[in-house]
């Protein structure tokens, strides 16, 4: 992704808001294709990129703009820089956020072969909610998180009245408490987009699609856990409420940008994962953060037979 400006066309590689010459806000421009112009081999490990050898690569698109790629697959010069895509349910797309988390969103969706969406489609979004913390801790979902996945569903010409964003109220926890700290209630006021207390909803939502936002935390199945907390313990009462949740798709967009230790502290990982399987999503993440100790549920998953799309695992990792 580059960002160039509308009047005297110059191009960055970051999302500057405005241009410093014109002032005008910056059009995100979508790179096509690519080509290899370069080729470095890394054989000396480091903290952040421990699997060796890979390769940094230079690419240059056909708008002639360049940039460097991590590879842990050999290319040559000229050759074509090009990613696999995969339409398997099973698959798991990985992304690394360079400067947006829409941009990482936008080239998960793509590698698993697009999402079938137009302007009636319902989606209720389903943000991870659990503590009424400020969103550093990383317990819940992030604000910029939901607001990027917003982002993407406007750019897909979904209205703010399709959309809800719905989370289930519990006795010991006031709902709104969470949403106001969490930040997560300002992006949907913000957006125009109605929350949801799945407890207390009306029959006449019906969503065509659920899109699960886990923030992924290490040694956990974040995504899984995100569906059985809202879905799975009232499943009935919830199908019920929200029509055949058994017909409805569910796709998760994993939150990966900073993430929860077991010991609660954060750290950076910067990737976005997507993937119509939650338990295969949960098995991939904790292999790219080599979690030691698995959670139960995730043990019998061979990380051999995920189909992983977008960046390798090897590339990622540490
Ligand atoms: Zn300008």
């Amino acid at each position: 992704m580059f960002y160039k400006c509308p009047k005297c066309k110059k191009v960055w590689q970051y999302p500057i808001a405005k241009c410093p010459d014109c002032f005008l806000e910056l059009e995100r421009i979508k790179t096509q294709k690519a080509k290899v112009i370069g080729v470095c081999k890394t054989i000396i490990p480091t903290l952040l990129h421990p699997k060796i050898p890979y390769f940094i690569l230079l690419l240059e698109d056909e708008k002639g703009n360049k940039w460097a790629h991590k590879s842990i697959k050999e290319y040559k010069i000229t050759e074509d820089f090009d990613i696999e895509k995969s339409s398997d349910k099973n698959a798991v797309a990985v992304w690394r956020i360079k400067y947006d988390i829409l941009e990482a969103i936008e080239k998960n969706i793509e590698l698993l072969g697009g999402i079938e969406i137009n302007q009636d489609t319902k989606i209720l979004i389903l943000p991870t909610l659990v503590s009424p913390t400020h969103p550093y801790f990383r317990d819940n979902t992030s604000p910029q998180f939901l607001k990027a996945v917003l982002e993407f569903l406007f750019e897909n010409n979904l209205k703010p009245e399709n959309i809800k964003v719905g989370a289930e109220s519990s006795n010991e926890i006031s709902i709104e408490k969470m949403a106001q700290k969490s930040g997560l209630l300002q992006v949907c006021l913000e957006n125009k987009i109605e929350p949801l207390d799945l407890v207390k909803a009306k029959q006449d939502f019906k969503p065509d699609i659920i899109l699960n936002l886990p923030i992924l935390k290490i040694g956990k199945a974040s995504a899984m856990e995100n569906i059985i907390k809202i879905l799975g313990k009232s499943h009935a009462q919830i199908s019920k409420k929200l029509g055949q949740v058994k017909q409805t798709k569910i796709l998760t967009l994993a939150e990966a940008g900073v993430v929860q230790k077991s010991d609660k502290f954060t750290t950076f990982l910067g990737l976005v994962l997507v993937s119509y399987n939650a338990l295969n999503l949960d098995r991939v993440f904790n292999e790219i953060v080599m979690t030691k100790d698995l959670p139960e549920i995730l043990k019998t998953i061979k990380i051999e037979d995920i189909p992983v799309v977008g960046r390798a695992i090897e590339e990622v990792q540490h």
